[in-house]
């Protein structure tokens, strides 16, 4: 068909697989919709050639699905339009809050500078303000709040007063609300759960634990002195046990370090004998990178940490864990970055597009975009130093416009691309390996 052609956003697995009735099957996987095909090799050869397969109208429509065969216009404007398209989506609000500066561990790889207090009361009402002046606006369909750092729970009345009149204004006006956060753990309880989940409408935590428990204990100090891994540990068994609680997932994010690299296998292994095989519990691994601080002396190569975790990730596939082997969702919007409907309130009450800027000295001086207590409360918050991003891929500025990995990455961070640091997703690194993981999962047999 002269108007079709193979997408360049999918990636072939290098081996091949025996299907159930003989045949030989390769993995394709489609990056504009993150789906994962087995084809006949016949078809994937085709495909790899630059040609359509035709015969089979059946085989045809699930690739135009999958968008593994598309039109042959311009396929990286396409992409690139589809993420405008999602950036300039008046009906999805994204607020980043942080109602504390302050943070009660003092972990030697954050770039953050934190201080005691609260949110002041003028500040606090300016963001609720804003925040329900959002939510009650015609074209918004939904508002998605996350509590961010320092530790969001330092600040837990402040979020709790907040979160009461946004469920409120969002459930007058007949708009979904979901809320989620990121927090070291150490001051949750169950009862703190309950009230988060039920009327705060937090249904995700991502949960930082750096390793086994006398890793993660020497490595996310408390600035008490006390230590947090059994703490966190047992309430999340108590979490997953409590019907309560049975709409709240956790994410288990570990930031991998020189210092904790040798201690991964340890942790997935006890996490495993803990009961955290759990389908509510998703795990994830990081490699520390530059925070406007120099991880340099504590992070690994790009090579050798998608060398290494491809071990990780098959161990956890042994031990029954949750993780994502490869993306399953296309990411048509990098990041909040580059969309005026998506912005960070600091707990300094300055506004910014990009979530590492607030309580980052530097970025707090020079960086702000608005102040809560000046802004227009209907107004978008202004452009931020990234909102470019999309004419830089398409005018190649940066590499990611060539790569196949553009429709599941997005182009990863565009701050670190303008501080010439390139932010790969380490998938990109190890991606056939990890191909032969889903193989593994679907108990496809190599053959040679
Ligand atoms: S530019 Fe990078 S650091 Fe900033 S919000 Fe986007 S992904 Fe995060
Ligand atoms: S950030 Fe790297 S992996 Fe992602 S699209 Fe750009 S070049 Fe590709």
């Amino acid at each position: 068909m002269s108007d079709l052609r193979p997408s360049r956003y999918a990636i072939h697995s290098d081996s091949v697989y025996a299907g159930s009735t003989g045949q030989r099957l390769r993995l394709v996987y489609g990056t504009r919709r993150a789906v994962t095909l087995a084809l006949t090799e016949e078809t994937a050869d085709q495909l790899k050639s630059g040609h359509v397969p035709t015969a089979d109208p059946q085989l045809l429509q699930r690739l135009l699905d999958v968008e593994l065969v598309v039109p042959t216009d311009d396929e990286l404007h396409a992409l690139v339009t589809r993420s405008r398209d999602s950036a300039h989506t008046d009906a999805l609000r994204t607020f980043t809050l942080m109602p504390t500066s302050y943070c009660n561990m003092g972990c030697t790889y954050c770039g953050q500078e934190h201080t005691k207090g609260r949110l002041p009361a003028n500040h606090r009402d300016a963001i609720a303000s804003r925040v329900q002046r959002a939510i009650t606006a015609d074209v918004t369909q939904s508002v998605r709040v996350r509590w961010f750092g320092a530790e969001p729970m330092m600040g837990y009345a402040v979020l709790r007063d907040l979160s009461r009149r946004f469920v409120d204004a969002a459930d007058r006006a007949g708009v979904d609300y979901q809320a989620s956060m990121v927090t070291n753990g150490s001051l949750l309880t169950l009862r703190k759960l309950r009230q988060l989940l039920h009327d705060a409408r937090v249904n995700k935590l991502c949960i930082t634990l750096d390793g086994p428990e006398r890793i993660h204990d020497r490595s996310r100090i408390l600035k008490s002195g006390g230590v947090s891994f059994t703490r966190i540990t047992t309430l999340l068994t108590e979490a997953l046990a409590d019907e309560e609680l049975a709409d709240l997932s956790f994410e288990l994010r570990t930031n991998v370090t020189t210092a904790n690299a040798e201690h991964i296998e340890e942790y997935l292994h006890q996490m495993a004998a803990m009961g955290f095989a759990h389908p509510r519990v998703l795990f994830s691994l990081e490699p520390v990178h530059s925070w406007s601080n120099d991880v340099s002396d504590v992070a690994l190569s790009s090579e050798v940490y998608a060398e290494r975790e491809i071990g990780w990730l098959a161990t956890m596939m042994s031990l029954g864990l949750n993780f994502m082997i490869v993306p399953t969702a296309s990411k048509p919007l990098v990041c909040g970055a580059v969309s005026t409907n998506s912005e960070i309130i600091s707990s300094t009450g300055s506004i910014f597009s990009c979530s590492e800027q607030p309580l980052v000295p530097e970025s707090e001086a020079t960086q702000a975009l608005a102040h809560i207590t000046e802004i227009d409360l209907a107004a978008r918050r202004p452009e931020g130093p990234f909102h470019d991003w999309h004419d830089q891929i398409e005018g190649r500025s940066v590499p990611c416009a060539g790569c196949p990995m553009l429709g599941v990455c997005g182009g990863s961070c565009p701050k670190l691309w303008s501080e010439g640091i390139s932010p790969c997703p380490s998938y990109k690194y190890n991606f056939q390996q990890r191909l032969a993981l889903v193989a593994r999962k679907y108990q496809l047999t190599p053959v040679a």
